[in-house]
């Protein structure tokens, strides 16, 4: 499979403008750089090409991102991060800007909400918006609280800040994320989620192209996920490569629909600097 160029090609990989990465098991695995991706970013800055950084995860800041990335050897200011969190603040602020939200996430998802001027509370006759997150601090009083907002009083409405089922870690090892979250809300009350943030949603890339004028015909969305990284792109109109350290395999790969396929698949990181050696 290394080196299948799929349909709609548009050219080799590094002749783009602007490089969107996903960060767990795509760039890092853990406390560790995956093979290449310090010679692919600096290869991909030396030549111009702007480079941001893009993750579902809300259980960090981008000031948090742009640390451990630095301090792994990626030199990264905070305005090339991305997080579900931007686009989830973002859109609370635009459709609902006068709701009180219950977060059930942890304190980078508080953090800005309240950053962002939108009141909270745990009082679910209060609660206007229940938002579910990747949350290590989860509890049955949380549940009570989102159960009673949306089934008992009837008033709240259900959204996420990501869609991802789990966070991949080294050694085949995961943690369950937000939509273990969701589905303990949704089973107990019946109520759907009715908006998902982060990839693959549109909006994410959206608030991209705003702050930093990246255009999507000319960029490359780099993941390890079909479902989010890869349908991602294809949502956006983003080229894309699939790279095979984190979660997708190639049974996974041969399995799935035709917008989560990738245009590009690599082995490693690097991969894309030298597609034409590759494919040879
Ligand atoms: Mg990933």
């Amino acid at each position: 499979m290394r080196g299948t160029a799929l349909p709609a090609l548009s050219g080799h990989p590094i002749e783009f403008d602007s490089y969107v990465f996903d960060l767990d098991g795509t760039i890092y695995l853990g406390e560790a750089l995956l093979p290449g991706a310090e010679r692919l970013v600096e290869g991909l800055r030396d030549r111009g090409k702007r480079v941001v950084f893009c993750s579902n995860n809300p259980t960090k800041r981008p000031e948090d991102y742009a640390e451990k990335l630095t301090r792994l050897g990626l030199s990264t200011d905070p305005s090339d991060v991305y997080t579900s969190l931007t686009a989830t603040v973002s859109w609370i602020s635009r459709m609902m800007p006068e709701a009180t939200v219950f977060p059930i996430g942890e304190e980078p998802l508080v953090m800005a909400l309240a950053e962002a001027g939108i009141a909270m509370s745990d009082d679910p006759e209060r609660v206007d918006l229940v938002v579910t997150s990747y949350d290590r601090g989860f509890e049955y009083r949380k549940l009570q609280i989102a159960f009673d907002a949306l089934w008992f009083h009837k008033r709240a409405r259900l959204v996420t800040t990501n869609p991802d089922r789990f966070c991949p870690f080294p050694g085949g090892r995961g943690e369950p994320d937000a939509a273990c979250i969701t589905a303990a809300v949704t089973a107990g009350t019946g109520v759907e989620c009715e908006a998902v943030f982060g990839k693959p949603s549109k909006d994410l890339l959206d608030i991209i192209s705003a702050e930093t004028g990246l255009d999507p015909a000319t960029s490359v969305m780099v993941g390890d996920r079909l479902a989010t990284d890869i349908l991602f792109a294809h949502n956006t109109g983003m080229c894309s490569a699939l790279v095979l350290t984190g979660e997708a395999d190639l049974d996974q790969l041969s399995a799935a629909p035709e917008e989560q396929r990738p245009t590009w698949v690599l082995e490693r990181i690097d991969d894309l600097l030298d597609y034409d050696r590759v494919s040879a």
